[in-house]
Order: structure tokens, then C-alpha cells, then sequence
């Protein structure tokens, strides 16, 4: 066996391998669909070295150069797939079916042409650079683009050009063999066997680390996210609450933390049931995104327990955020709940004092928002920092929005 038939050996072994890693992956996740089209093109890719070289090396023959010729593209076809599915861009598929046709049309026709003629061997090449380089203009016209996507995207410029530099190649290399056989034992075929595997082992690698890249920001996503109200999570707020501490201290700008606490909550459960509950949270929590901009933290770090993080609202700022949501959830209406079913809100603030701790700020918060409950809830309550734990408590009483009549049986007596 030749060095070039040895490669071409190794290269169906590579691309058998890479096809069951990339299957493995699309297995193991089957929402990543980009994955069962790298799995597929790796499959195809596989099928193109089992086809071209190995068959007709064992049992002789030429005819089946042109079925590897349409597996190897049509595992670039599907390969693109995969990419503009993992970039979300779409798929010019006009373009590349027109390419796919006319490649095969020019292929069979310049069958008719010598094989070491340049021009034969660029109808071969042609093809795969632009499919190639579609691949890479994918990626550049995704929206998403960090380092490591450039990097793939340059990879695949670079295995492109490679493809029409083969013909250049080839005839410096001394020639493409006589018959597809022959070709297996010329030097091109080793210089082309050895850089095809080198490319794409590098291009399927950096697709791997890209998926699982993609893979492990999900999942701290999900981590850090509520399913009910597709806010933070506690998880998810106390990382962002002590990032925007230390970013509004060094910008010296103040911030200040709501916390919120839906009032008999135990009552609107027994009255609407568990599943009318879980509609008054996630109402709740669209109550509190329509307040919110997209610099302020929501989490809901409770069962029906919330909070707010405000960089850049001093206390006084953060109390009006607090009574324009309590106003807000006096007026809401909940999906499939009766019109009069009124829900309220028990609210406790606090500002950052400089230097102080996260947990502090959360502290006298919830002091606030347990004075606020005390003193009848459906109200806002606030601390102001005095050397103590829980601050000195501030807050007019005012009327509850609805006279502290609430639509649920008992809510009037209930105490927790
Ligand atoms: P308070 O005004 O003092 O806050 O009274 P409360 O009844 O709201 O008090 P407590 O915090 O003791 O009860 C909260 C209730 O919220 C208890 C629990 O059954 C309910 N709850 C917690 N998580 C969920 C949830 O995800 N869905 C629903 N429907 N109910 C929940
Ligand atoms: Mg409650
Ligand atoms: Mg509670």
C-alpha cells in the first residue's frame, strides 16, 4: 500500500471517527439540531473516502468517482446546513442547489477532457470552494461572532483556497496519476490526503469546542433562570446583585435593592387553586419586566417572593419604583382568574451604603419588607442605614389601593 493510499485509509477512519462524535453529540442533546448536520456531513464525508478510493482500491474500477464526487459535496451541503443552523442564518439553498447541479453537469462533462488537464481538474476543485467558502460567509454574516467563530470562519476560507490550489499542485507535484487508481501512488495525492486531514480534523475540533462552548452557556443560563417566570433565580440574582455592587461602586453611583413579597399568598392558592396561583406569579413578574429596564437585575428568589436590583436609583428613586409596582398589581388582571380577583404586594428598599455588603443591603431590605407586612402589607417600606442590622425604618402609612379589602376569603385576617 502507498504513503497516499495509507492516508486516504486514515482519512476514512478520521472522518468515521469525527462522524461518530458528532452523532454522539446530536444523541446526547437532541435540541442541537446543527449537530446532526455536522453528524450527517461527517457521515457523508466518511461514505466519499469509502466510495472514491477504498472501494475501487479493493475491487478495481473507476465508475464510482463521480458518486464520491456527489457525496463529498452534498457532505458540504449538509455541512453548511449545520452552520447556518448554528449561526441562524438562512440557508441559501437556491444557490446551493444550483451549484450542487451544475457541478455535477460540469463534472461529467469534463470527464471528456484530459486528467491532467488544468482546466479538468479546476471543474473538480471549483465546486468545493464555493461551497466551502458559502460556509465561511455563513458565519460572517451571523450576527453572532466572538473570537473563536472568527477563527472557525478563517479555517474554512483557508481549506477552501486550498482546494483550488490543488490544480496548481498537482502540476508542480507532478500530475494526478494516469487512472483514479494510479492516483493513489502520486506524491499530489499524498500532499492532498495530508492536508485535507489536517484541516479537517482542525475544522471538526473547533466545531466541538464551539457546541459545547454553546452547550455550558445554556446550562449556566437555565442554572441562573426560573422556569415559572423566566426571571433570575436566587442563583442567578445574588451573582448579578454583587457584579452591579462593584460596578456602581467604582462608577460611584449609588444602588438600591427592592424586595417584594405578594401578600396571603397561602389564600390565593387555597381560593384559585395551585395552578391560579402560579398564574398570579407569573403575572407578577410581568408586572415587575414591564417596570424595569434593561440595566435593572428581576429575580424571583422565592415562591412568591421577588427582587429588584436598581443601579443607579438612589432610596428615593427605588421607593417610587416600589409604589408605581404596588399601584401596578392593584390594577392587574389575571388570565382565566375572575375580573374582581385582586391581588397586593408587601414592599421592603434599601440603598447601598458605601462598603457595605451584599448580604447587609439584603438584610435590611427584608427588615423593610417585614415592617411593611407587619404594619399591614399591600405597602412599601424602607431602611435607612443607622450602624444598626436592620436600619432605621421609614414609610407614610398609606390607604391600601384597595381599602385593604382583598377578593380571597379570609385575606383580611390572615396573619403568617
Ligand atoms: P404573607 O402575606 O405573610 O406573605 O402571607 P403568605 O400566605 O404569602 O405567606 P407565606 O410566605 O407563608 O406563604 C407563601 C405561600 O406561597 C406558600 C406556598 O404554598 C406558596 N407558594 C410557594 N411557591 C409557590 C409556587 O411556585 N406556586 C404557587 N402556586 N404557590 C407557591
Ligand atoms: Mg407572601
Ligand atoms: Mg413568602
Amino acid at each position: 500500500m502507498s504513503g497516499a493510499a495509507f492516508l486516504m485509509a486514515i482519512n476514512f477512519a478520521i472522518a468515521s471517527l469525527l462522524a461518530a462524535a458528532f452523532v454522539t453529540i446530536a444523541l446526547y442533546d437532541r435540541s442541537r439540531i446543527a449537530a446532526k448536520y455536522f453528524a450527517g456531513g461527517y457521515v457523508l464525508g466518511a461514505a466519499y473516502f469509502g466510495v472514491e478510493f477504498l472501494i475501487p482500491m479493493l475491487i478495481g474500477g473507476n465508475r464510482s468517482v463521480l458518486l464520491g464526487y456527489a457525496l463529498f459535496l452534498a457532505a458540504l451541503v449538509v455541512f453548511n446546513r449545520g452552520l447556518a443552523r448554528l449561526y441562524r442564518v438562512r440557508m441559501p439553498w437556491k444557490v446551493v442547489a444550483a451549484i450542487f447541479v451544475l457541478s455535477i453537469l460540469a463534472k461529467v462533462a469534463s470527464d471528456q477532457l484530459p486528467r491532467e488537464s488544468f482546466t479538468r481538474m479546476m471543474i473538480y476543485q471549483l465546486p468545493y470552494f464555493v461551497m466551502q467558502t458559502i460556509g465561511a460567509g455563513i458565519i460572517f454574516a451571523s450576527a453572532k461572532r466572538r473570537p473563536i467563530d472568527f477563527v472557525l470562519a478563517s479555517l474554512l476560507t483557508v481549506t477552501a483556497i486550498h482546494y483550488i490550489m490543488k490544480p496548481v499542485v498537482a502540476l508542480q507535484a507532478g500530475g494526478v496519476g494516469s487512472s483514479p487508481s494510479h492516483y493513489a501512488s502520486t506524491l499530489y495525492a499524498f500532499i492532498g490526503q495530508t492536508t485535507g486531514a489536517i484541516l479537517s480534523v482542525a475544522v471538526a475540533l473547533l466545531l466541538m469546542v464551539i457546541l459545547v462552548r454553546d452547550l455550558l452557556a445554556e446550562i449556566t443560563i437555565r442554572s441562573e433562570t426560573d422556569p415559572l417566570s423566566g426571571l433570575f433565580n436566587r442563583r442567578g440574582f445574588e451573582l448579578r446583585f454583587e457584579r452591579l455592587l462593584q460596578a456602581t461602586e467604582s462608577k460611584g453611583l449609588p444602588i438600591s435593592l427592592v424586595l417584594c413579597d405578594l401578600d396571603h399568598f397561602k389564600s390565593v392558592n387555597d381560593t384559585h387553586g395551585h395552578a391560579g396561583g402560579d398564574r398570579v406569579i407569573t403575572a407578577f413578574a410581568d408586572v415587575l419586566r414591564a417596570a424595569t429596564l434593561p440595566n435593572h437585575v428581576v429575580a424571583r428568589i422565592g415562591g412568591e417572593e421577588f427582587a429588584v436590583v436598581l443601579p443607579g436609583c438612589n432610596l428615593a428613586a427605588a421607593r417610587l419604583f416600589a409604589e408605581s409596582v404596588r399601584i401596578s398589581l392593584g390594577e392587574l388582571q389575571v388570565e382565566t382568574l375572575p375580573d374582581d380577583a385582586r391581588f397586593t404586594a408587601s414592599f421592603g428598599v434599601a440603598e447601598r451604603t458605601r462598603d457595605e455588603a451584599s448580604e447587609a443591603v439584603h438584610y435590611r431590605a427584608d427588615a423593610a419588607l417585614y415592617h411593611a407586612k407587619d404594619a399591614g402589607r399591600d405597602r412599601v417600606r424602607a431602611s435607612i442605614a443607622d450602624g444598626t442590622r436592620t436600619g432605621k425604618m421609614i414609610g407614610e402609612d398609606r390607604k391600601p389601593a384597595y381599602g385593604g379589602t382583598l377578593s380571597f376569603p379570609g385575606a383580611a385576617s390572615a396573619h403568617s
